[in-house]
């Protein structure tokens, strides 16, 4: 779960990678960093937390140079500290190379225990930094020909930029786990992780990195290789919850297959209620769909709260549910005495859900209904969405009605997995399913499978 930008040609190429990341936030909010070139020398900088935080107007002088790359990150392999931040710079005998990656990779583990065999020294526990080892080691001095040796020799879900003296390069997994997309800023090419970022710069989104392509921007001119044979797996979490409902990926509008999926789950799961309710910002697109397809009305009956921290002061007196009260409230006028349908994208631990329902019901509700706009999540995410192992997934261990017990709930409804699959227009075989269905289209590496077992990361988000 991160967000990439990158920038070739314009003399404030930081500047604009800070704006491309900024509309990349949602993607990442741990940490941010952005790395240029100068024509001479590269240029880092990185922070904890927000990007308008971190790049304040003398961190951004500090950046000069006609080409940049950028990173939100939210860690998904290695844990949340400065030093795990990207861009990932270094300098190696064929040059400096500054890199930023979105995804997991599956066998770094291995690789990185190999490497370390070899006297390689690491200095962050961040799968992308094995990437850089392996270029270093390349027989071929040319940073695309080390970088396809380079990713010739690790597995997983990888979209990356590397800056390295002579060019920005793209390059996208053969599945296409997550998106990646050229755009073009007069004549200057630019890559995003999703489009809402091209908008903010008024740049043109030109189109999508194939599965498998590399893409390199140098001396004004674009050039395209093939790093392997596509083998499209994207990643549909990305359309239920991830991306922004104004960006277009895998070929799709977010928000129409989000509607799609929320128009389906009416179908599929219809209810005896009064009034939709989505779970913002989550739940919103899906609550649409559900509300225009039966007919209900929707009414914005919870509000969140934009401008909450990753941390907050608790009182000294314990407020019950003040985690989600702290982000969400009823609007009781819309809710008291009315039969509710609850819409949201997913449940993962099944800790948020419970929390919500009450309050709902504390608010006077007649009924609550949750209807769910995915299948039930029951397997962990090895391709770079933060999930929790399989103990902690709720859904892996009990049943909807059981789970519907837990929420306190009068009725739950997910998503069918053909239902979710019938709002993306790709064919099924295209998308990855693992976390619904335990298919994993690229094999785990044992060593990397016992590394996630053993340090599961955690979401303070979806607390
Ligand atoms: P919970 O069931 O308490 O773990 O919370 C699930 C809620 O968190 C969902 O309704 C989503 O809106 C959100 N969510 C889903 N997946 C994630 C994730 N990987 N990281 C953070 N939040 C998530």
């Amino acid at each position: 779960m991160c967000g990439i930008f990158g920038i070739e040609g314009p003399d404030d190429a930081a500047n604009l990678a800070y704006l491309g990341l900024y509309a990349l936030q949602h993607r990442g909010q741990e940490s941010a960093g952005i790395v240029s070139w100068d024509g001479s020398q590269m240029h880092v900088e990185r922070g904890m937390g927000h990007v308008a935080d971190i790049f304040k107007v003398r961190v951004l002088q500090r950046l000069p140079g006609r080409r940049a790359i950028g990173h939100t990150r939210y860690s998904t392999a290695g844990k949340s500290v400065i030093s795990n931040a990207q861009p990932i710079v270094v300098n190696t005998g064929t040059g400096p190379f500054g890199i930023v990656h979105n995804g997991n990779l599956v066998n770094a583990v291995e690789v990185r225990r190999e490497l370390e065999r070899q006297g390689a020294i690491f200095q962050t526990t961040s799968d992308t930094e094995v990437i850089l080892h392996l270029m270093a080691r390349s027989p071929r001095p040319d940073p695309v020909d080390s970088l396809a040796h380079a990713l010739e020799q690790v597995r997983g879900a990888y979209s990356l930029l590397l800056v390295a003296d002579s060019c920005l390069i793209a390059v996208r997994d053969p599945n296409g786990f997550r998106p990646l997309w050229l755009g073009d800023l007069g004549g200057h090419p630019c890559f995003a992780s999703e489009t809402c970022a091209f908008d903010l710069l008024g740049a043109q989104a030109v189109r999508e990195l194939e599965p498998g392509e590399l893409l390199v921007a140098r001396r004004g001119g674009l050039e395209s290789f093939r790093i392997g044979a596509p083998q499209p797996a994207h990643c549909v979490f990305e359309h239920v919850y991830f991306a922004r409902p104004d960006s277009r990926i895998f070929g799709d509008s977010v928000s129409r297959s989000r509607l799609a999926m929320g128009a389906r789950l009416a179908r599929e799961a219809p209810a005896a209620a009064d009034v939709v309710v989505p779970i913002p910002d989550s739940g919103l697109f899906a609550a649409l769909g559900y509300s225009r397809e039966s007919g209900l009305p929707v009414e914005f009956g919870l509000i969140r709260n934009h401008y909450v921290g990753r941390t907050f002061i608790e009182p000294k007196h314990a407020i019950r549910h003040f985690g989600v009260k702290i982000k969400l409230n009823p609007v009781r006028e819309l809710i008291e005495g009315r039969r509710v349908v609850l819409v949201d994208d997913s449940v993962v631990r099944g800790t948020t859900s419970p929390k919500i329902v009450k309050m709902v019901r504390d608010a006077g509700a007649a009924e609550v209904h949750v209807r769910i706009s995915c299948p039930p999540t029951r397997f962990p995410c090895h391709y770079g969405i933060d999930m929790p192992t399989r103990e902690e997934l709720i859904a892996a261990s009990h049943s909807v009605e059981e789970i519907r017990q837990l929420l306190g709930a009068d009725s739950l409804a997910y998503l069918s997995l053909e239902g979710m699959l019938d709002a993306v227009s790709a064919p099924p075989s295209h998308y990855c399913t693992a976390c619904w269905t335990g298919e994993y289209r690229v094999p785990i590496s044992g060593a990397d499978q016992q590394q996630a077992e053993l340090f599961p990361i955690r979401s303070e988000e979806a607390d």
